[in-house]
């Protein structure tokens, strides 16, 4: 699997730093945000590093929509499925990202 040196979201995907894991499967990871910015904040993150969504070539198209169908499920295992929820990705610095290995965030849990 790809991955990039001095990557913190590669070193939890590798076990280098632990983590308690949501979700896995051969391409992908779910794991609690560090500093949730809601009641609840998952992460969806490929096992494969890849910077950002500026970087996915055709051969992503599965990857991206498996990490959809994951947050759907995540939503439903952590029970904000019929409340509602929210998906995003940052884009680069001047969308907001600040981890530079794609991830999808699911937050939700208001109400
Ligand atoms: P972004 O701004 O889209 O790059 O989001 C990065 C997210 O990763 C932020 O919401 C951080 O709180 C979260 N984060 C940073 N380090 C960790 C970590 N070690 N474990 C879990 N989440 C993290
Ligand atoms: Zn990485």
């Amino acid at each position: 699997m790809e991955h990039s040196e001095n990557c913190i979201f590669c070193k939890i995907i590798s076990g280098d730093i632990a983590s308690e894991f949501l979700f896995q499967d051969e391409a992908l990871v779910a794991f609690k945000d560090i500093k949730p910015i809601a009641p609840v904040h998952v992460l969806i993150v490929p096992k494969k590093h890849v910077r950002s969504i500026n970087d996915l070539t055709a051969g992503d198209e599965a990857l991206i929509s498996r990490m959809i169908m994951a947050a759907k499920d995540l939503a439903k295992q952590t029970g904000v499925n019929k409340s509602g929820y929210r998906l995003f990705f940052n884009v680069e610095k001047g969308g907001g990202q600040e981890i530079f290995h794609l991830h999808l965030h699911l937050i939700g849990g208001w109400v």
